[in-house]
């Protein structure tokens, strides 16, 4: 099939980045030539070779066109590219087993929230995250700019966090110890809490209006989940109506606190296990259910601090569904990782003398936020989730401790 692209990125040798538009919104694709037209790429192309040859003869930044090539890496090439096949939404081809190039199959509208936040934690030297290699952006004739591939190192046999954690909360309530899962969420508490400190530069103090747009946010959730809840849900949704109400007003009182460019979108499901016992944090595309320019603005500390904590209770959901396991050991088991989390967490804001970033009591609120989503996102593209928010609302708002 020829392809009309908007724009190219020439990567030499008849390879290109393409971007295209069509119906379905934008694609950031690798295209080669093919006869007297372009044709889509697909790995053993040699597209994200390519790519990478560009970024070790860039240094530092430069603009091609309407394209923006960022680059952190220099005198490496490795050669041979393999699809990756797990569930994506973009597009992943491993080059060499040393590099992992995404191409932005799924353009968003601008401003990307990954292309500030990857920069400065490659210059504050985050160690917690992909090796970051280099980023391609661009900016089309109208509106922000956005990216269009993320280069990082590659992390070889990488294990998903729903996949760590479950196996971890699973063996705990078997064997009825949380060593394991209290040492693996202290070091992700930890890891969350040095993310924070080399974003914490960005920080501001939120504004009536933040306080008000979150709030409304917040509302906005609820009405939606109320009306996509199945009967468990609803029920829940409808006995505990004031509880939540007043829980998500909250929200609104956040005026005066600080802000600054977090993670926004983080759960267990963004941090990969690598070799050696390695907890990764991934994913800087901001919160998919806001729309793009609300992914890239500040938010508190609370936002991933809950996003965390209130998937561990997940976590914990799913171990019991698929396994027979002890319910109050399984209780005890969340309880340690949401407790092993937080400690570490707030253990190395206060070691940077950093502790006022974040604000405990916007906890809970964010926590419920986060809970209607789920049940939004069940109803809407994964029905047999629903069991999860359906089995954490009622436990939140039972008063779950944390
Ligand atoms: P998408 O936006 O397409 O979902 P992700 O960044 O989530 O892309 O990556 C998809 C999958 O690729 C991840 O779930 C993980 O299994 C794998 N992956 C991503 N980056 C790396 C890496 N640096 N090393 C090893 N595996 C990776
Ligand atoms: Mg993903």
């Amino acid at each position: 099939m020829d392809l009309t692209p908007t724009d190219l990125l020439d990567l030499g040798a008849g390879r290109a980045l393409a971007v295209i538009s069509h119906d379905a919104g934008g694609s950031a694709v690798p295209v080669v030539t093919d006869h007297d037209g372009w044709r889509r790429a697909t790995a053993g192309d040699g597209v994200a070779e390519a790519l990478i040859t560009l970024l070790t003869a860039t240094e530092g930044r430069s603009e091609r066109g309407r394209f923006t090539v960022i680059s952190w890496i220099a005198g490496q090439q490795p050669h041979g590219e393999r699809p990756i096949t797990v569930d994506q939404t973009n597009e992943s081809v491993i080059v060499g087993d040393a590099a992992v190039v995404k191409w932005s199959t799924h353009l968003e509208p601008g401003p990307h929230p990954a292309v500030p936040r990857l920069s400065a934690l490659t210059a504050a030297g985050f160690p917690a995250m992909p090796p970051p290699w280099g980023l391609v952006t661009w900016r089309p004739d109208a509106g922000a700019e956005t990216l269009v591939a993320t280069v990082t190192g590659y992390l070889p046999g990488a294990v998903d966090g729903w996949t760590w954690a479950v196996d971890l909360f699973v063996a705990g309530a078997r064997t009825d110890d949380a060593t394991d899962v209290a040492a693996a969420c202290a070091t992700v508490g930890a890891a969350v809490g040095d993310l924070h400190l080399a974003l914490a530069a960005t920080a501001t103090t939120s504004t009536a209006d933040d306080a008000r747009r979150w709030r409304e946010g917040a509302f906005e959730t609820l009405r939606t989940a109320t009306l996509l809840a199945d009967n468990t849900g609803a029920a829940v949704l409808a006995e505990y109506g004031t509880e939540v109400t007043a829980l998500l007003e909250r929200i609104g009182d956040l005026v005066g606190v600080p802000i600054f460019d977090a993670h926004g979108d983080l759960h267990v499901g963004q941090v990969l296990r690598s070799a050696g016992q390695r907890f990764v944090i991934t994913d800087f595309d901001g919160n998919p259910v806001l729309p793009p320019w609300q992914r890239v603005l500040p938010v508190p500390a609370a936002v991933d601090v809950a996003g965390m904590l209130q998937s561990f209770a997940h976590v914990a959901i799913v171990a019991a569904r698929h396994h027979d396991l002890d319910p109050a050991r399984l209780h005890r088991i969340d309880a340690a990782a949401r407790a092993a989390f937080l400690d570490a967490y707030t253990t190395r804001l206060a070691a940077a003398g950093q502790q006022q970033l974040f604000s405990a009591g916007a906890v809970p609120a964010f926590r419920l936020q986060q809970v209607l989503r789920e049940i939004i996102y069940a109803a809407k593209h994964l029905p047999r989730w629903m069991y999860v928010p359906d089995a954490a609302l009622p436990a939140l708002l039972k008063g779950d401790p944390l």
